[in-house]
């Protein structure tokens, strides 16, 4: 027999796990479906999360799940959900994992499944992402200061991140891999704060086990970088949701309002699973958390009168 659940809360990272703690403090029957793929899973230490900076990110997952699980009410399934569709009193969600089907019926879905990243295809960064180079300059700049430090992209916000990095590095080269993610006009105005651009591609990082030893070019020249930072491109994951017609951006995350809520009733979004797409630890859970009060006060019902005013 399917089982019901008050909320299905799919995806367990912070603000999943944040918002099914929520949930189930406020009595609600809540199953987290996750399956446990950390966003952050490249690194080893995670920053800037009160009380826990510098935790790994599975522990920080492992904390999270313990405190939700101590409460009646509350299940965890590892599994991937592969559909959601409306029916009768809810949605369906279907879920598979190693082979095994599984499914579940929730009055209200949460979704927080964050999103998808894809780095430039350059040979060896893979291998360093998350250890000597990185995404968010807010969450590891600090650790990189004072280094000969690489900016690697090709989107056109390349400038704004290579001045926000200059915060922690003026050492400082902007590689943009061929593109023209860099103008002429912002190319003088970081020249004339120290910082260069190098418009060739990149074809590889230089490094081993004991450290990232620099960039090399095309022309097989290496330009020495003790580490650095890389503009991923960001996507949702969603096509799972897909059946239930909820509405998209042009980056396929799901477009909300300002309480979680999204085009469809009773199908809500938290994290990075909406714009504007990245975010840090810290933000997502405390997003998770806004959401399931907001879903909690839904479910109470009777209060659309005050649904702007008590959030
Ligand atoms: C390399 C790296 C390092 C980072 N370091 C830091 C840091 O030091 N400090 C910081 O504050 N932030 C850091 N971040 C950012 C941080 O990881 C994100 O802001 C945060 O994880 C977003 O939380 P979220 O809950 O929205 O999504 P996520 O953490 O991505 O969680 C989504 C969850 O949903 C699950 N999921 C996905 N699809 C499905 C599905 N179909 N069914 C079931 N489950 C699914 C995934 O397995 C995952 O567990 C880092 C990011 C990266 C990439």
């Amino acid at each position: 027999m399917t089982e019901f659940y008050d909320v299905a809360v799919i995806g367990g990272g912070p603000a999943g796990l944040s918002a099914a703690l929520n949930l189930v403090r406020a009595r609600r029957r809540v199953l987290l479906i996750d399956s446990n793929r950390p966003r952050n899973s490249a690194t080893l230490l995670s920053h800037g999360y009160l009380t826990r900076d510098g935790i790994s990110p599975l522990e920080l997952r492992r904390l999270g799940r313990d405190e939700f699980l101590a409460y009646e009410g509350a299940e965890h399934r590892q599994t991937l959900a592969t559909k959601v569709a409306e029916v009768d009193g809810g949605f369906e969600i279907s879920c598979e994992f190693r082979g095994q089907q599984s499914s579940a019926v929730a009055g209200v879905v949460l979704v927080t499944t964050g999103l998808t990243e894809t780095l430039p295809e350059i040979a060896q960064l893979r291998a360093f992402y998350g250890t000597f180079i990185h995404s968010c300059i807010e969450c590891d700049g600090y650790d990189k200061r004072d280094q000969p430090l690489a900016l690697i992209g090709e989107h056109p916000d390349l400038t704004e991140r290579a001045l926000l990095l200059s915060q922690w590095s003026d050492d400082l080269i902007v590689f943009t891999h061929g593109s023209d993610a860099v103008s002429p006009a912002d190319e003088a105005m970081l020249s004339g704060r120290g910082i260069a651009v190098e418009r060739r591609r990149v074809a590889s990082i230089d490094g081993d086990r004991d450290g990232m030893r620099g960039i090399v070019l095309e022309d097989g020249s290496v330009v020495r970088r003790a580490g650095g930072f890389v503009r991923p491109e960001w996507s949702g994951a969603l096509d799972y949701v897909a059946p239930t017609g909820a509405d998209l951006d042009g980056d396929g995350l799901l477009v909300v309002d300002a309480h979680g809520r999204t085009s469809v009733p009773g199908l809500y979004a938290a994290g990075e699973s909406t714009a504007p797409g990245p975010q840090q630890l810290i933000v997502a859970a405390g997003d998770g958390a806004r959401v399931a009060a907001v879903i909690n006060r839904d479910l109470i019902g009777g209060l659309e009168h005050l649904a702007d005013a008590v959030q």
